[in-house]
């Protein structure tokens, strides 16, 4: 947690939870993305935090933007960046959002099969807007990551090529390929397979009279929870030398599209403990540890128990035991970590705040509207 964060708390005065951003560790992590993966443009997925502070901070300094729907493309704009900056990554979209969006400017789309190109050449008849690139997105097994991304989005490499060919039959640009090796991935070398797949897409692409020119390298740089997480300079490295394995000399222009690791560690989220109790008199019976936040308000993460977020207490390094720690609503599923209970101070109490470290991403619109009457998060950028 930084001193700004800290002081920000201090003298803090409304009630309920929040997450408090600190911009001058997003501004240090970009730099370090652009350090670290020189030749590559970094586009943030905005979905990972959308407060509209953090995207003119990231559009002063020149990064371009991930975006999954029209208003997250509004927001880029309001922000103060062009839509030359924005691309449409989700792979699942309407065609009049499609249509919405070329009429913004954008004109960089993902598209993961042949249904989805068609949609976007009919809205560039409609609309009328040329040079519209797109990539095909391609399944990635998101092995190595604790939030895998996989299934969903991305077709077979082989399957990629005809997409591509669909694409560049319908008047569209066949831009190049992009992925996603898992959110939150742990293993520097996980970029290595897809890249070969890329490149082998590439040459098939290539002998159909088709050039592409970009590899979207994706997400998936870490934010550090409870264990150690690599640096980004390795990352960076292992890339290079996967680009260089596969592609040769002729290395593709490359975008990296950062959310968990732009914000995650720019974020804590202050909480308050409303109830400890137990389930049985025995003496050595596991305490449940209740708070104000939960699956519902934020810690959607959680899920699974995919996401361990590092918790401080006003008592830590005082005697501790296990705990299950759950949040406040009316919903059985609103426990957070159950299965591998949660060591916490045996003398924490009602009323004592904690602080949950790494949550500048994917928690402030993770959370419900209003489910049980409770707000939604408050979030702060400081
Ligand atoms: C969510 C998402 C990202 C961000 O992933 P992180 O693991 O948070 O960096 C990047 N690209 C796409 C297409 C996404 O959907």
């Amino acid at each position: 947690m930084t001193a700004r964060i800290h002081e920000f708390l201090r003298t803090r005065d409304d009630d309920g939870p929040c997450l408090v951003v600190d911009r001058d560790v997003v501004r240090d992590n970009y730099l370090q993305f652009a350090r670290s993966l020189p030749d590559t443009r970094v586009f943030y997925a905005v979905k990972a935090n959308p407060a509209p502070e953090l995207l003119a901070l990231l559009a002063e300094l020149g990064s371009c933007f991930d975006t999954a729907s029209v208003q997250e493309m509004k927001l880029v704009l309001e922000a103060g960046a062009t839509a030359d900056r924005i691309s449409f990554g989700n792979t699942i979209k309407k065609e009049r959002d499609i249509a919405r969006a070329l009429e913004l400017g954008v004109r960089l789309f993902a598209v993961d099969c042949e249904a989805e190109v068609e949609k976007i050449a009919r809205a560039a008849e409609l609309t009328g807007a040329q040079d519209i690139r797109v990539f095909c997105r391609i399944l990635c097994d998101g092995a190595g990551a604790e939030w895998p991304l996989s299934r969903k989005f991305g077709c077979a490499p082989e399957m990629a090529v005809e997409v591509l060919e669909h694409a560049w039959r319908h008047g569209l640009d066949a831009y190049g390929v992009s992925f996603h090796v898992g959110s939150q991935q742990g293993n520097t070398q996980a970029w290595d397979q897809a890249l070969a797949a890329s490149a082998a897409i590439f040459r098939e692409c290539a002998e159909r009279g088709i050039r592409l020119s970009m590899v979207n390298l994706g997400g998936g740089f870490p934010t550090r929870y409870l264990k150690q997480i690599p640096a980004v300079e390795a990352y960076g490295q292992s890339i290079f030398e996967a680009l260089s394995r596969h592609f040769g000399n002729r290395i593709p222009e490359t975008i990296i599209e950062p959310g968990r690791g732009m914000v995650g560690n720019a974020g804590v989220i202050e909480a308050e403990v409303v109830l400890v109790s137990r389930k049985s008199r025995a003496e050595d019976e596991i305490r449940w540890v209740y708070l104000d936040i939960g699956k519902f308000g934020g810690l959607a993460e959680t899920m699974d128990e995919a996401i361990r977020y590092a918790i401080r207490t006003p008592h830590d390094g005082e005697a501790s035991t296990p705990c299950v720690l759950a949040g406040p609503t009316c919903d059985s599923a609103d426990v957070m970590y159950e299965r591998i209970p949660y060591d916490l101070p045996v003398s924490l109490s009602i009323g004592d705040k904690v602080l949950i470290e790494g949550t500048g991403a994917y928690t402030s619109t993770y959370a419900a509207v209003a489910f049980n009457g409770f707000p939604p998060l408050k979030s702060y950028v400081i």
